[in-house]
Parts: C-alpha cells; sequence; structure tokens
C-alpha cells in the first residue's frame, strides 16, 4: 500500500491525521475511487472532474492544483507495481481549531492511497447477487461525493445481515440508488436508471454504461421507477468502479426474471471488459 499524504510519500503508519482535521471533526471532506487496470487508468480524467465539481459544490479550495494530485495517482500506481489498482483519493477542508464555519487560510488535508484490487469474486458477475431495498435516510446532496457515508454505512450493514450484497436506497418507493453503486434495471429491451440529479451520485460507470448503450442502439431513459418496477423487471444490475457491472438475481427475496444474469446485463459486461483492457486516460 502506498500513501502519499499532503503530496509527500509516507509510510502507512506514519500517515497521520490531525486530531482537529475537519474530516474527522465534521465529514467536512471529499472523496473518489479510481481504478487502474495493468497500470492503465480507467478515466481518471472524469474522476478528478467530478472532484473538482464536488469541491465548488461545498466551497472547498482544491489548493495543491488537480495536476499535482494526477501526478501523484500516477506515480502511486506505479510505485505498487500491482496488476490492478485502486486509488483511494480524500480531500478535507484542513485541520484548524473546532467550529463549523469554514477556517480561512487552512491549507487542504489530502491523500492518495493506492493498493492493490482484488476485485469481487467472478462468481459474483457469473450468477448474479441479492440485494435488499431500504429507506433513504440521506441529505438532499447525493450528487456530491462527501465522506459523510453513516447512512451508506447502516445501509451496507443492513444487506450484510440480511445475507445480501448490496441494499437499495428508495424514497417513498422510489429507487434511487445502491449505498455504493448506481441502479438500472431492463424492461422489454429498455434500460432504465434514475436521473443524474440531487438524489444520486452520478456514477462514471452509469455514464460508461449509457454510453456503451448509445453506441449499441440499447434504448434507455434516466427517469425514475419504483420497488413495484425494480422486482417486476426482466433485468436488475449495479454499476460502480468497484462494483462494475453486477447482475442482480433477487432483491428482498423475489426473483428478477429469470433468476439469472440477463442477456442485456452480459452484453453490457462484455463491452465493459473490452474497454477496461483498452481505456488509458
Ligand atoms: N452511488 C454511490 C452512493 C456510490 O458510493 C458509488 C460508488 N462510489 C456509486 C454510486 C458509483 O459511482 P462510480 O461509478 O463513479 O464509482
Amino acid at each position: 500500500t502506498i500513501v502519499y499524504l499532503n503530496g509527500q510519500k509516507v509510510d502507512y503508519e506514519n500517515a497521520k491525521i490531525p486530531v482537529e482535521d475537519r474530516g474527522f471533526l465534521f465529514g467536512d471532506g471529499l472523496y473518489e475511487v479510481i481504478h487502474a487496470y495493468d497500470g492503465r487508468f480507467f478515466y481518471m480524467d472524469r474522476h478528478l472532474a467530478r472532484l473538482q465539481d464536488g469541491a465548488k459544490e461545498i466551497y472547498l479550495n482544491l489548493d495543491f492544483g488537480i495536476d499535482n494530485l494526477e501526478k501523484i495517482c500516477r506515480q502511486a500506481v506505479d510505485e505498487c507495481g500491482f496488476a490492478d489498482t485502486s486509488v483511494y483519493i480524500q480531500v478535507t477542508r484542513g485541520a484548524a481549531e473546532r467550529q463549523h464555519v469554514f477556517p480561512e487560510n487552512i491549507p487542504c488535508t489530502w491523500v492518495v492511497i493506492a493498493r492493490e484490487s482484488k476485485g469481487n469474486p467472478e462468481e459474483f458477475y457469473e450468477t448474479g447477487i441479492t440485494c435488499i431495498t431500504v429507506p433513504d435516510e440521506r441529505w438532499n446532496r447525493c450528487n456530491i461525493k462527501t465522506v459523510q457515508l453513516l447512512a451508506n454505512c447502516i445501509a451496507k450493514e443492513k444487506a450484510k445481515r440480511a445475507g445480501s450484497y448490496e441494499a437499495i436506497f428508495h424514497r417513498g418507493g422510489t429507487v434511487n440508488e445502491g449505498a455504493s453503486s448506481n441502479v438500472f434495471i431492463v424492461k422489454g429491451g429498455k434500460l432504465f436508471t434514475h436521473p443524474a440529479d440531487n438524489r444520486i451520485l452520478n456514477g462514471i460507470t452509469r455514464g460508461i454504461v449509457l454510453e456503451i448503450a448509445d453506441a449499441n442502439n440499447i434504448p434507455y431513459s434516466e427517469e425514475v421507477f419504483n420497488i413495484n418496477q425494480l422486482l417486476d423487471a426482466d433485468e436488475v444490475f449495479l454499476t460502480g468502479t468497484t462494483t462494475e457491472i453486477m447482475p442482480v438475481v433477487k432483491v428482498d427475496g423475489k426473483i428478477i426474471g429469470d433468476g439469472i444474469p440477463g442477456k442485456i446485463t452480459r452484453m453490457l459486461q462484455e463491452k465493459y471488459n473490452n474497454l477496461k483492457q483498452t481505456v488509458n486516460r
């Protein structure tokens, strides 16, 4: 595991954050998870753009420079030397005496942690996974990738205790997204996923799936659907940087479609895997 803290390479054991860091006190920070396959970054440009968008949303000045961050991500992956690497970036509003209002002239705290990406078990992709639905108890700005993930953590823990892989958030029956993924359904050959508004994180993988759909003449619509439509779908799958394209074969105990990964899901997985072998940006 390679760690860069505020631009400096440090040993894992010596990578220490001040006790009054606002990430620790308030969850006042942003993060990204980026993958590199065989040393090739998979749409790092989009992840860094989203980080910058998020920074604007929360009035966070990325004082270290995005080019510097990019350089360090590349360096960390090179130094790791693993086939597949997962890069975690976190930026907070820095450390200062505890008060809610933003401190002035305090540098960001920023870390880059690169480690081997072991990926999910192959069987998950081949046979599909199960999900539960849970009420979405998060705030109204889920488009921002903040480190305030308690509601997501609780949801994920509930899924685990139910023997499921993922928890799917809904508000009043309207399906939003997973605790750490976006949700798609297929009905009558058409893809549906929640519009990229304040209720979901606009996933990079979600966007890639829509691009694949476009290129392969698979119709899609970014429109809301409810739990009944989810349970009644022909196919369901999750998307995410770590999740990739994950077929869902059971939700709340109800079998989806034929109970096996669907044809369109399979096709998207195949196209996605091709991109993993070529994209480098
Ligand atoms: N929604 C949430 C809540 C997530 O945590 C994630 C994964 N970070 C996603 C969606 C998927 O986003 P991406 O495809 O950019 O990894």
